[in-house]
């Protein structure tokens, strides 16, 4: 199973939230956790955030033990790729016999399958236009003796509501070098989009900790909420490392005439 998804899509068929698809996944089937080896899983910024604090480790030695990263050839940015283990290539995080150990932490990814999400934005529309496809994995019995779920019920089940949303502040940011028209980074630029998308607690290091003149250039109320809730700091992240390389000028004055942007 080392292709990724697309290998195996059925682009035919394009879902939205009520429409309707069969699939069930249960331990008593023979294929149980068969797909939790030899796989091509990119982890998103908010998996790493979420998966990091389900096993008590600071970004940093989360992304240097179980991670890879690799500059993407046709983005030309960092992409972070869970290192599978052993002969089977096995997921980390894969009890044998049990099942995954991180279930309640488990990527975006492995949430969504047997499900592939789209999200189309365009300048005339506020958020994106979300829809989806079926993957089908050639092991996967899932779709056999199945349950009949709607786009909507199968999303709240899987609780991807809040992943989709980070997901879409990480594809702003893919937007905006787009629209930047910009190739490639310098080693440096790397290293800012990894610490504010990736390595979050070296971003809140750097940036919350450190005497670092963009913080007190940025609003105390936003200051205020970033250090206090994690999720926010990630959002600001990534937001700081659009403007940063993409749109020129600090974060606390996107849209406002300011002397440094
Ligand atoms: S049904 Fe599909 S998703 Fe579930 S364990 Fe089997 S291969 Fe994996
Ligand atoms: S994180 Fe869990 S569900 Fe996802 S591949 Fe690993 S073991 Fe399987």
């Amino acid at each position: 199973m080392s292709d990724g998804p697309e290998a195996y899509m059925d682009g035919s068929k394009k879902l939205t939230d009520e429409d309707t698809f069969c699939f069930s996944c249960t331990p008593e089937k023979k294929c149980f956790t068969k797909c939790c080896h030899d796989l091509s899983l990119v982890l998103m910024p908010y998996d790493i955030m979420v998966l990091k604090n389900r096993l008590g480790m600071k970004s940093g030695d989360f992304l240097r033990k179980y991670t890879s990263v690799h500059v993407g050839f046709e983005s030309g940015l960092p992409v972070v790729m869970l290192k599978m283990e052993g002969p089977y290539l096995k997921c980390p995080f894969l009890e044998e016999g049990k099942g995954c150990s991180v279930y309640d932490a488990r990527p975006g990814a492995c949430r969504t399958y047997p499900l592939a999400r789209m999200a189309r934005r365009s300048k005339d529309m506020e958020g994106v236009e979300e829809f989806f496809f079926i993957v089908r994995e050639p092991d996967c019995l899932g779709f056999r003796d199945c349950k009949t779920w709607t786009v909507r019920q199968w999303k709240e089940n899987e609780g991807l509501d809040e992943y989709n949303e980070m997901n879409d502040i990480f594809g702003e940011l893919l937007q905006a070098k787009t629209e930047a028209g910009v190739e490639h980074l310098t080693a440096d630029q790397i290293d800012i989009f990894y610490m504010g998308c990736y390595d979050i607690d070296s971003f809140r290091q750097s940036f919350l900790e450190g005497p670092n003149l963009e913080r007190y250039m940025e609003d105390p109320e936003v200051i205020e909420v970033i250090s206090n809730d994690e999720k926010e700091l990630l959002k600001y992240g990534m937001r700081w490392v659009k403007k940063k390389l993409f749109q020129g000028g600090c974060l606390s004055c996107a849209g406002a005439s300011c002397s440094t942007s």
